[in-house]
């Protein structure tokens, strides 16, 4: 029998990220995690955007998270002696008068020009003629790396149960035969068959990306407009993503395929050659707000979910307010507490 602080149910970016923070706070758990293939972490291009740039208004919390994400992923660095983690400029492809003259004025406003600058001409021959708006301080992970780097560590310290969790087979503070005095879900889009948590409302998403390989592109930064494209190295990027609230099956389909094509080709004017198509879904709620807290019906049972279309950006500082909410009693953001659902009509 193995007796732990925290079992963790998932090992995508929520779990591994809890779970690492609590490693570092010394506390003992185990992590069950039925396989990487298929969560929406693995499939995740991992760019941490803290813009909206239809708009240019910064996403939710965005100062909150890049300010602690700024230390912490430098660390988890050093940590494995890896680069999961970089700074990497985002470049906007602006092709209109009107949304020019827009990004401008907003590059001219105070609090923005610390994250935005004047457009420029672009001076690069493989994409379209256009105007290029700088995002400063975005940054990118590798978090397929990360996750099997993450998941090999936990499998040599003996951390982790490479299996599905049955929900039917917990007690109170027992599963098989672990022992534990807390327990996380961070089970994804998984998350609505929870039999604790149904009382949250998920909106989930599919999502789809191409990886190209391109000898002309020549692109440092990611570029945006309409979709992405994201350069990984050895001239490879990843091109996306497409939305979609209603699917048939959670592969790639080729619609999608033929419409990130469609996309790409409006900004880059080279050769590329196709090299994968991904499909995800991820674990949205309608309110665009996280889902974190306790169970209002079993106190040492608690859910981490919700993290939507910018988990890379979030996780870190929510893990971290988890963990300080259930040790210190420390009020979690109401935004994100799951106990908004609570008051609601379902
Ligand atoms: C195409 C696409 C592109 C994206 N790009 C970005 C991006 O650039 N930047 C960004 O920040 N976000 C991006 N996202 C969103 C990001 O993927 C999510 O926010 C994040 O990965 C959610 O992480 P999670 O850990 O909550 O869930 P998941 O990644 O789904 O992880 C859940 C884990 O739990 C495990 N699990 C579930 N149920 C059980 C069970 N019963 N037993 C055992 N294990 C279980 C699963 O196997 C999985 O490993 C993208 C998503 C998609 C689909």
């Amino acid at each position: 029998m193995s007796k732990v602080d925290y079992l963790i149910v998932g090992q995508g970016i929520a779990g591994s990220i809890l779970s690492y923070q609590l490693l570092k706070k010394k506390k003992s758990f185990i992590v069950i995690d039925q396989g990487l293939n298929g969560s929406s972490s693995m499939v995740a291009a991992g760019i941490m955007n803290p813009l909206v740039l239809k708009r240019l208004t910064f996403s939710w919390r965005a100062e909150d998270f890049l300010s602690y994400n700024n230390t912490f992923y430098k660390e988890l660095n050093s940590f494995f002696n890896q680069n999961f983690y970089s700074e990497l400029k985002l470049e906007k492809v602006i092709k209109s008068e009107d949304e020019l003259n827009y990004w401008k004025k907003k590059s001219l406003e105070l609090h923005l020009s610390e994250y935005i600058s004047e457009p420029t001409i672009s001076s690069k021959s493989s994409i379209y003629n256009c105007y290029l708006g700088k995002v400063k301080h975005s940054s990118w992970i590798n978090l397929n790396s990360f996750l099997k780097n993450y998941r090999e560590f936990l499998n040599e310290k003996n951390l982790l149960v490479n299996e599905s969790f049955d929900h039917k087979l917990v007690d109170l503070r027992k599963y098989k035969n672990i022992e534990f005095d807390k327990i996380v879900f961070c089970e994804g889009k998984n998350g609505h068959l929870n039999p604790f948590f149904d009382f949250v409302g998920f909106s989930p998403t599919k999502g789809e990306l191409l990886t190209i390989e391109s000898e002309d592109l020549k692109s440092k930064a990611i570029l945006k407009k309409g979709v992405f494209i994201l350069p990984i190295g050895n001239n490879l990027y990843k091109v996306g993503a497409t939305y979609e609230w209603k699917w048939h099956s959670e592969s790639p389909s080729q619609e999608k395929k033929e419409l990130l094509i469609k996309l790409l080709k409006e900004i880059i004017d080279c050769n590329f050659t196709i090299i994968n198509h991904e499909a995800g879904v991820r674990p949205s709620v309608k309110d665009r707000r996280p889902i974190l807290g306790a169970s209002p019906i079993i106190p040492n049972f608690y859910f981490f979910n919700g993290l939507g279309s910018r988990g890379c950006l979030m996780a870190p500082l929510l893990a971290k307010e988890l963990i300080d909410s259930i040790e210190n009693g420390t009020a979690l953001h109401e935004e994100a507490n799951l106990r908004r659902f609570l008051s609601r009509p379902s």
